[in-house]
């Protein structure tokens, strides 16, 4: 049996799910063409923002280096020099074809046959490598490869500890559990994705359009719309006003956020 703080938890992060899809509908995230774009997009937006992944992208691609064997036949020195917008340049770019290389010995150059191993495995084998933490990891399962994973970045956590449904000693795994049971346990009548986005992130691509197994598409959404929530308003300073998620703040932390408590919060 669940505890009944967990169901309150699992209840707080459905409300948050439909709360920021009403507001700002589906991302369509991830905005990439191919899997292997995914995979790259993920070890550069590592320690930086989109923006500046977007640079080091815009160059792979007029470089013709966006394709796995391109990047296989690529000089280190020449895939440093165009993913150098996103630091860490020249870690990442090693990362990049340490990648290529675990996919080569162990599946043959081949992305089906790397996506078609079960989840836990294949998380296990990512995290084993140079440079792959967990979100790292869970991005490439979840966006790439269409495994159940939701992925846990820096706003999740900083939104859920202001929200102080966890704190700053909650692991990464105990927050990625807690949002997983949130999902898959909420009926599917307060699961609904609109078809369309009212206010996307990005304009619809090959990998945002593809099929996705639901749990994925879940997961894929409330990550995306995390990061929105985290990026327009939850920054290092907090701008509560006007946030999607200013309701659910606790009364507790609303003096350090610099936010008046609703009325039906009030005391009279
Ligand atoms: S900006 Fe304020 S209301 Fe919005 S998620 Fe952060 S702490 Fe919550």
């Amino acid at each position: 049996m669940v505890p009944s703080s967990r169901l309150s938890e699992h209840d707080t992060i459905l409300r948050y799910y439909r709360s920021l899809l009403a507001r700002y509908g589906p991302q369509n995230w991830w905005p990439a063409q191919s899997r292997f774009e995914v995979v790259v997009g993920a070890y550069l937006t590592q320690n930086t923002n989109w923006s500046n992944v977007e640079k080091a992208m815009a160059n792979l691609r007029r470089g013709r280096a966006l394709s796995l064997s391109a990047m296989r036949d690529l000089k280190l020195s020449r895939l440093q020099q165009l993913i150098r917008p996103s630091g860490y340049f020249r870690q990442k770019a090693l990362r990049l074809k340490t990648f290529i290389r675990y996919l080569d010995t162990r599946y043959s150059g081949s992305l089906d046959r790397l996506f078609s191993q079960p989840t836990a495995q294949l998380r296990a084998e990512l995290l084993a490598l140079n440079g792959v933490g967990p979100e790292t990891a869970d991005s490439i399962l979840l966006y790439a490869g269409n495994h159940p994973v939701f992925v846990v970045d820096a706003y999740t956590r900083r939104i859920l500890e202001r929200h102080g449904v966890v704190s700053p000693k909650t692991s990464y795994e105990e927050i990625r559990a807690l949002i997983e049971q949130a999902i898959t346990s909420a009926a599917p009548e307060l699961l609904r994705v609109p078809q369309r986005g009212i206010d996307p992130r990005h304009p619809a691509s090959r990998m945002s359009r593809m099929a996705r197994h639901e749990l994925a598409q879940h997961y894929n959404e409330l990550h995306a719309l995390i990061v929105r929530a985290g990026n327009s308003f939850c920054r290092s300073a907090p701008q509560c006003e006007g946030c999607p998620l200013k309701d659910f703040l606790p009364q507790s932390s609303r003096a350090t956020t610099g936010v008046a408590a609703p009325s039906y919060l009030q005391h009279p």
